[in-house]
């Protein structure tokens, strides 16, 4: 019989972007299980499911059959708090990177602090897009040799999940630095904000950028993507992001009448 999943990692989701081989959803999701982790979302599969998947994963047919399937990164990562891309590649604007051990660590004391979290893999072809590492507060690259950075994506999930086990196995609240970290979000008096209330407030943003002129889409500049950045860096909290909404608002408010009394100025 099956032996049942345990449910080490209860607030870590494992999210596989547009995977083409069914086999690697397979291999990942028994990584996934070997470790002790068993939420698997899956974002637009190429084809998926299929019989490969489930043979591929061997005892871990559970974790594939309780894969959730969604059309978008945003669906996958909606209510995280904590979100993190792995890629083995370096980007043009950089971003907060991670070693997977200290990724391992953060994913435990964040757990232990109430945070949802993602851990995100790109497509076996082109991995990760800039604009879905852009949604990560940090990336996270698997060191290699120089010849062959890239490793097999199902190899990838084993080396992540397997550092978050060794992390929750190591785990000493009276002397670690997790504790600190634990602390530190425990000690904050609002919850981070999630991903979907941060990708809004983005979109707001980015329309009043535009409506008062200073974010030209035909120019863009990266302006967007370091502002994405910045506030990633911050980790925005609920209220945080509740008073930009609501600073972006009255903005949104006073440039419309200011622009009548120009146009109407110019009139005369
Ligand atoms: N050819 C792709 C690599 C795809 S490998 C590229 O150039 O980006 C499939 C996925 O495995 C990647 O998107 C990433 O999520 C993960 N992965 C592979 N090698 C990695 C590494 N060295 N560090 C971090 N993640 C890696």
């Amino acid at each position: 019989m099956q032996k049942t999943v345990d449910n080490l990692f209860p607030s870590v989701r494992i999210v596989l972007i547009e995977t083409s081989h069914p086999g690697n959803i397979g291999a990942a999701a028994r990584a996934m299980k070997n470790m002790g982790l068993t939420r698997l979302v899956l974002v637009n599969p190429k084809d998926f499911p299929d019989d490969t998947a489930f043979r591929r994963a061997a005892s871990a047919v559970d974790v594939v059959s309780s894969a959730i399937v969604v059309d978008t990164l945003d669906e996958a990562i909606a209510g995280c708090q904590l979100v993190l891309g792995t890629s083995a590649r370096d980007r043009r604007i950089p971003w907060p990177m991670l070693e997977p051990r200290a990724c391992g660590e953060k994913v435990v004391a964040e757990q232990a602090a109430g945070a949802e979290i993602a851990i995100i893999f790109g497509r076996e072809s082109r991995g990760l897009k800039n604009e879905e590492l852009q949604k990560c507060h940090f990336h996270i690259n698997i060191p290699t040799g120089e010849a062959y950075s890239s490793l097999n994506l199902a190899m990838a999930v084993q080396v992540l999940c397997y550092e978050v086990l060794q992390a929750s196995l190591a785990a000493k609240p009276e002397v670690s630095e997790l504790e600190i970290d634990k602390r530190e979000v425990d000690n904050w008096d609002m919850a981070y904000a999630t991903s979907d209330s941060v990708e809004h407030l983005f979109q707001h943003l980015e329309e009043t950028l535009v409506q008062v002129e200073f974010h030209d889409p035909e120019n863009p500049r990266q302006l967007l993507t370091r502002l994405r950045r910045m506030f990633n860096r911050i980790r925005l909290d609920e209220m945080e992001v509740n008073i930009l909404r609501g600073f972006l608002t009255s903005v949104n408010k006073l440039g419309r009448p200011q622009r009548r009394q120009e146009s109407e100025g110019n009139n005369t």
